[in-house]
C-alpha cells in the first residue's frame, strides 16, 4: 500500500464530523492493506510507532523539523520558520512548500507505508552523539521522495501531531466492517484487545487468521492487560444485594495501579500503568521485589502501589506516591518513601491463564505465591455477608486514611477492560456533595475575560465519555478554583492541540472559544448532577442531558494514568445521578 494512498484517507479523516463516516473511512483503508502491512498502518493511524507501552519516541524538535522541510524544498530556514509561525502547523506549510519546491525532484519510487513507518523507526532509535543531524537526514530522504499531501502527514507524525481523532473503539469497530461488512466481529476483536492491549497485533491476528484467530489470542507475558474496573453503588445494602449476600471486601488503596509481569528464567520484569504505559523505569524497587518475593517462574498479579510507612501504619497521599513519576531522583525518592504493592489480583501463573477462573481461586493462588520479603502483600480483605460487617470495614479502612473499599463478587473473572459490577467501589462520601469526584476529558477552552484576559484562559469545557457510541458528551464548563499557574499550564498545553473546528467524536451543544483533541484527563468535583438542555451528555429523544453544577478542579493538574476514553462514562453520570436522588429521599 503506498503511503500516498494513506496520507488520501488521512485528509478524508481530518475533514469528517462524524464518527460513522470515519469508520466507513478507515475500513475503506484496512481494505487496502496487504500482507504485513496492518501493523504498521494501525500504529500510524494512532500517531505511534507501537503499541503505547512500547511506543517509541521519535524525539524530533519543532526546529528540526523545519530544517528538515527547508532542505527538503531548497527553501531557507526563515522562510520555513516564518510561514510555521503563521501557519501555526509545519505539516501544512511542508505541503505548500513541497508543491512549489526549489529543487529537482527526482521520484523514482514512491514510499509505500511500510517504508515511511520503517524510517520512523530508524528515527526513533538514532541517538547519541550526531544524532539530531542523522535524524534529520532520514526525514530529509523521506520528504524528498513525498508528494505535497504525503509531506503534511509526514512531518505531523514525526512531530507527535498527527491527531486524526480516531478513538481504539472506532478502530475495532472498523477492523471488524472491513472483516465482516458490519459489527460482527467487534465483539471478538475487542476481547482480544482487552487482554493485549496492542491494536496493532489484534489487527494482523485479524488480516492473517480471521476473526477466529483473533477469538483465539490468549494472555502473554509482557502484553499488558486492560484493566478490569469497578461500578459504583451509594450502600453497602445495595451491594451486598448485587453480590447476592456475600461478596469479599477489599481496602481500597488510593496510588498507583500497577500490572507487573515477571519471567524469572529471563529475570525480566515489567510493570504497567492503568493506561498500558510503561512504569518500571518509575517503580525499581517494586520490579526488583517480584523477583526476590513472588513465588513463580511466570506471572502476571495487579496491585496497588503506595506510599506505606510500616513504623506508623500510615498511608501516604496519592500525590506523594505520584511524585515517582518525575524521572529524576527516583533513587532518593526510593529511600525516602518505601513504596508497596498491595497485590489484588492474579491474572497468569507458570502458563496458565487465570483470568476466566473465579476470584475465589484467583485470589487463592495470589496469597499462595507471595513470599515474606514485605514489598508485596496481598490486599487487606474480608469476607462480608451482612450490610453491618461491610459498612464497620469500611469505617474501619477510612479510618486509616484509605479511599474506602471495593466489593468482589467471589464468583467472577477477571473481566479485563470493563466496568463491570464484579467489582463495586464505595469511597468516603461528602456530605452534601456528590459522593465521588469525576474523571472528565477536556474538549475546549475559553479565553479569559476581564481580569483573567492577561492569561488568555478563562476556563475549561469538559466532556464524559459514551462507551456505546465511542463519543465524548460535554456535561460541564468549569470557570473557577484555577490558580494563576494552573491558567498558565491549561494554556500552554492546550495550545498544543488546538483544532480547527469541533471534533468528529465530540458531541456538544457549548461551543467554547477553542476546541481541543479530547486528550487530558480532570479530576472533578461537583455539587450536583442536574438534567439540563445545556449539555449532550446522555440527552434523551427531547435533548435533555445531564450537567455537573458547580465544578472544580481538585488535582493539581491533569490524570496522567489515564487516557481520554478511561474518563467518567455517561452511564457512570446518570447512575450517579439516580443514586444522588435516593440519598436524598433517604435522607428526608
Ligand atoms: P478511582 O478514581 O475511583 O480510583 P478508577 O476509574 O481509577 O477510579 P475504578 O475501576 O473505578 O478505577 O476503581 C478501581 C481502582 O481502584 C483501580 O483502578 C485500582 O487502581 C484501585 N484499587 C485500589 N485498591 C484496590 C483493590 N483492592 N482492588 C481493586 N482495585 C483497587
Amino acid at each position: 500500500m503506498l503511503f500516498e494512498e494513506v496520507a488520501f484517507y488521512y485528509q478524508k479523516l481530518e475533514a469528517v464530523s462524524s464518527r460513522l463516516t470515519m469508520i466507513d473511512i478507515l475500513a475503506g483503508m484496512f481494505g487496502k492493506a496487504k500482507r504485513g502491512e496492518m501493523r504498521p498502518l494501525i500504529y500510524m493511524t494512532q500517531g505511534l510507532l507501537g503499541p503505547p507501552f512500547e511506543s517509541l519516541d521519535l524525539g524530533i524538535a519543532e526546529k528540526f523539523a523545519q530544517q528538515a522541510v527547508a532542505a527538503a524544498t531548497g527553501f531557507s530556514k526563515e522562510e520555513v520558520v516564518a510561514l510555521s509561525r503563521k501557519a501555526g502547523d509545519i505539516g501544512s506549510v511542508a505541503e505548500e512548500l513541497a508543491g512549489k519546491t526549489r529543487l529537482r525532484r527526482i521520484r523514482s519510487e514512491k514510499h509505500g507505508i511500510s517504508d515511511v513507518f520503517g524510517t520512523m523507526l530508524k528515527i526513533a532509535g538514532t541517538s547519541g552523539q550526531g544524532s539530531q543531524e542523522a535524524k534529520i537526514h532520514l526525514l530529509v530522504s523521506l520528504l524528498s521522495a513525498a508528494s505535497p499531501l504525503e509531506s503534511r502527514y509526514i512531518i505531523r507524525f514525526a512531530l507527535g501531531k498527527l491527531r486524526l481523532g480516531v478513538g481504539d473503539a472506532t478502530i475495532l469497530e472498523a477492523l471488524s466492517k472491513n472483516a465482516t461488512g458490519g459489527r460482527e466481529a467487534k465483539q471478538a476483536l475487542e476481547n482480544a484487545y482487552n487482554i493485549c492491549g496492542d491494536l496493532g497485533k489484534v489487527g494482523e491476528i485479524l488480516a492473517e487468521s480471521g476473526v477466529g484467530g483473533a477469538a483465539e489470542l490468549k494472555v502473554s507475558l509482557f502484553n499488558p492487560i486492560r484493566p478490569a474496573l469497578a461500578e459504583r453503588l451509594p450502600t453497602a445494602e445495595e451491594i451486598l444485594e448485587k453480590m447476592h449476600g456475600r461478596c469479599a471486601v477489599e481496602s481500597k488503596y488510593d496510588g498507583l495501579r500497577a500490572q507487573v509481569h515477571m519471567d524469572r528464567a529471563k529475570k525480566k520484569v515489567e510493570i504497567f500503568s492503568r493506561n498500558l504505559e510503561r512504569l518500571t523505569p518509575m517503580l525499581p524497587d517494586i520490579a526488583a521485589a517480584a523477583l526476590s518475593e513472588i513465588n513463580a517462574d511466570k506471572v502476571i498479579i495487579e496491585g496497588e502501589a503506595i506510599a506505606y510507612d510500616e513504623a506508623t501504619g500510615e498511608f501516604r497521599p496519592f500525590q506523594e506516591t505520584i511524585q515517582r513519576k518525575r524521572k529524576h531522583g527516583i533513587e532518593e525518592k526510593s529511600l525516602s518513601i518505601p513504596l508497596h504493592l498491595f497485590a489484588f489480583d492474579l491474572m497468569y501463573l507458570d502458563g496458565e491463564d487465570y483470568l476466566n477462573k473465579p476470584y475465589h481461586e484467583r485470589r487463592a493462588g495470589l496469597e499462595s505465591i507471595i513470599g515474606k520479603g514485605g514489598i508485596i502483600l496481598p490486599s487487606d480483605r474480608i469476607l462480608a455477608e451482612k450490610p453491618g460487617e461491610l459498612e464497620k470495614y469500611f469505617e474501619e479502612q477510612v479510618g486509616n486514611g484509605l479511599e474506602g473499599i471495593v466489593a468482589k463478587g467471589l464468583d467472577s473473572p477477571y473481566v479485563a477492560g470493563a466496568r463491570k459490577f464484579s467489582w463495586i467501589k464505595l469511597k468516603r462520601s461528602y456530605k452534601g456533595e456528590l459522593s465521588d469526584t469525576v474523571d472528565l476529558v477536556i474538549i475546549g477552552y475559553y479565553l479569559g475575560r476581564g481580569q483573567r484576559a492577561e492569561f488568555q484562559f478563562g476556563g475549561l469545557l469538559a466532556a464524559a465519555y459514551d462507551e456505546k457510541k465511542d463519543v465524548f458528551e460535554s456535561v460541564t464548563r468549569i470557570g473557577t478554583g484555577f490558580s494563576e499557574e494552573q491558567m498558565k499550564s491549561f494554556k500552554r498545553m492546550l495550545d498544543k492541540i488546538k483544532v480547527s473546528h469541533k471534533p468528529a467524536r465530540v458531541d456538544s451543544v457549548v461551543v467554547p472559544d477553542f476546541w481541543v483533541e479530547p486528550t487530558y484527563i480532570v479530576e472533578v468535583r461537583a455539587d450536583e448532577i442536574t438534567r439540563s438542555p445545556m449539555h449532550a451528555c446522555g440527552k434523551d429523544s427531547s435533548g435533555i442531558g445531564y450537567a455537573l453544577r458547580f465544578p472544580r478542579i481538585i488535582s493539581d493538574g491533569v490524570r496522567k494514568d489515564k487516557s481520554a476514553e478511561d474518563a467518567t462514562t455517561t452511564k457512570e453520570i446518570i447512575e450517579m445521578f439516580g443514586q444522588q436522588r435516593k440519598i436524598r429521599v433517604e435522607d428526608k
